[in-house]
């Protein structure tokens, strides 16, 4: 860029895992680089399920940039084939990562980004937008605004602030706002830090994916121990076979096991199972909350004292409100992007390894990476983030080449070993890639049986566990395969596909 804008740094919203990722891409491809992060430190999002553990191992978790930023330091990589939780994924990479001499000095914290525009032009303004720079609104910790100017801007402020609310049609239920003091939020660390919320009191668990698995068992766990706790569990579906994965059948032993186990609880009235259930309205009434539902059976009234909404997340369009944006009308995320991801014929984490020309939009110069890229859909992966970020970078510094040579260095076994995971004496938990299998597997599989996620050209990772390991982000088909294995679309737009 020959301009002064081109003098201006990129602006990176958002210090997680992406976001400092593209802060090293960018300075390693000589561009100056500002990272704004809303919370008070660095991982503020990834803070927030720190209980959790992730099912990629160390090797798929630490982009190549941000290593080599690092190794100077004196910072020696985890174990590549260890199991990080959430915690340790801070603690071990993000906050050395934002403290070497780099990127230190260009991460600010207590910085939300509240809007981005153009320098003097508003949305309808077409003449010179693209030479003009980004105007970047930062609200300050202490409650000031100021403007920085950008040359670019790459958004990767994720999607964990925006949860999807309890109520059905994609709007709060009624009353939802009033009972915020009983909602846990998708994670809660039942078995930490907010065991005293929930040990011994009714709880209602909402959602069948990974969230909600792992907080149904945590929350089992803890009635061993509190054996007063109640624990309910509503989905929307008529059916939870997908929570269950594949059992025995399934391609990944640990993601079977756990979902035996949540069958076995529910199978035993360790846990209530209500299935067909939208929640239509909430009723705070003292120290307790009655939860009013729909069912095919009529209105129900459940009275519990804290609800985990494990309802997924969304993405935060509003600061980009300025902008121009080509994001598909369903899946919020950058229309390229979407129909490989759509939830509802694609729940499976296979994309194809994409970058900047995905990911534009007719604003150049602005993108979104990292989470908030996928919009709605609830596969993204840090090792297709860290390529994303790598490529934007290589457009921002004009070597269009690198920025197309695309690729996820992934393995054929590993990611989503066959493998049992070992949980080691000290708690470190590995997987042994040595022992083969993939989690990429064909698409037929036992009747009924989900099938398990690969991703590019080799096998992925999912969303990790509390106590224990996760599941993997997703299976082989979206909603519509789960409601009609021959519905056409579902096949000709599954993994691999
Ligand atoms: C429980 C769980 C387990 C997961 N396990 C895995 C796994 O095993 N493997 C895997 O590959 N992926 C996993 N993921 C998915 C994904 O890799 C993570 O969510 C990852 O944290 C995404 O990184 P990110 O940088 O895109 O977003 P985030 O980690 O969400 O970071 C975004 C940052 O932006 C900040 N921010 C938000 N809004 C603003 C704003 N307006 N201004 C400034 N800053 C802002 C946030 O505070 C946050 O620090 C998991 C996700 C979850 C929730």
């Amino acid at each position: 860029m020959n301009t002064p804008t081109g003098r201006l740094p990129v602006v990176v919203v958002g210090a997680g895992p992406v976001g400092l990722a593209a802060a090293a891409h960018l300075l390693e491809r000589g561009l100056e680089a500002l990272v704004l992060e809303a919370g008070e430190r660095v991982g503020a999002a990834v803070r927030q399920w720190h209980h959790v553990r992730l099912f990629s191992p160390w090797r798929y978790d630490v982009d190549a940039a941000a290593a080599r930023l690092l190794t100077p330091t004196g910072w020696e990589h985890p174990e590549p084939t260890g199991l990080p939780t959430g915690g340790d994924l801070v603690e071990r990479y993000l906050e050395p990562l934002a403290a070497t001499e780099a990127l230190a000095p260009r991460t600010r914290t207590g910085a939300r980004v509240v809007a981005v525009s153009r320098v003097g032009l508003d949305k309808t303004r077409s003449r010179g937008r693209d030479e003009r720079p980004f105007l970047v609104r930062v609200q300050q910790a202490g409650g000031t605004v100021v403007d920085h100017h950008a040359r670019a801007v790459i958004d990767a402020s994720g999607t964990w602030g925006q949860p999807n609310p309890l109520g059905v049609s994609g709007l709060p239920a009624l009353g939802e706002d009033e009972a915020a003091p009983f909602l846990a939020g998708p994670l809660p660390d039942v078995l930490g830090a907010e065991r005293d919320r929930f040990a011994g009191r009714r709880v209602l668990v909402v959602g069948a994916g990974h969230s909600a698995t792992n907080t149904l068992l945590n929350l089992v766990a803890l009635a061993d121990e509190a054996p007063a706790t109640r624990v309910v569990w509503a989905v929307r579906g008529a059916s939870v076979t997908r929570s269950y994965g594949g059992g025995d059948l399934d391609g990944l032993p640990a993601r079977g096991a756990l979902g035996a186990r949540l069958r076995d609880a529910v199978e035993s009235g360790r846990v209530e199972l209500r299935t067909e259930v939208t929640v239509s309205a909430l009723e705070p009434r003292g120290g307790e909350v009655v939860v009013v539902a729909r069912t095919p059976a009529g209105e129900q009234r459940l009275v519990v004292d804290v609800i985990a909404a494990a309802t997924g997340f969304r993405p935060d369009l509003g600061v980009l409100r300025e902008l121009r944006l080509d994001l598909d009308p369903g899946v919020e995320a950058p229309a390229r992007l979407a129909p490989l991801i759509d939830p509802e014929f694609h729940s499976c984490g296979t994309v194809p390894p994409h970058g900047a020309d995905v990911l534009a939009h007719p604003e150049s110069g602005f993108f979104t990476a990292g989470t908030k890229s996928y919009g709605r859909a609830p596969t993204f992966l840090l090792a297709t983030g860290y390529e994303q970020v790598r490529s934007i970078a290589a457009h921002l510094a004009g070597d269009v080449e690198a920025a197309a040579d695309v690729r996820l260095d992934l393995p054929e076994t590993g990611v989503c070993s066959s493998s049992t995971p070992a949980v080691a004496a000290d708690g470190t938990v590995e997987i042994d890639e040595s022992a083969g299998g993939s989690c990429c597997g064909s698409t037929t599989g036992p009747a009924g049986a989900p099938q398990p996620i690969t991703v590019g050209a080799g096998p992925v990772v999912g969303a990790g566990a509390g106590a224990g390991l996760g599941f993997s982000t997703g299976f082989l088909r979206g909603r519509s395969g789960e409601a009609s294995a021959g519905d056409p679309r579902a096949t000709s737009r599954g993994c691999r596909g």
